[in-house]
């Protein structure tokens, strides 16, 4: 069995509360609809969150790119 690799998640702080709350992918910012995989589960502030990502190589949005 290899090792997989842990997800650097992002700070829970600087995601938006739809992303926070499960709506919208934690790494793009998209709507995840119902194709919504499990991306790693962090704490902050002595809260467990459960961060989502639509797909699994979605890459984040760049600032100031042309969608
Ligand atoms: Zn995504």
């Amino acid at each position: 069995m290899t090792e997989q690799p842990v997800p650097v998640l992002p700070d829970i702080a600087r995601l938006r509360p739809r992303q926070q709350m499960a709506m919208d992918c934690a790494r793009c910012g998209r709507p995840l609809g119902a194709g919504g995989r499990v991306w790693g589960d962090t704490r902050h502030r002595g809260l467990l969150f459960r961060l989502w990502v639509c797909a699994p190589n979605c890459r984040p949005r760049a600032p100031g790119s042309a969608p």
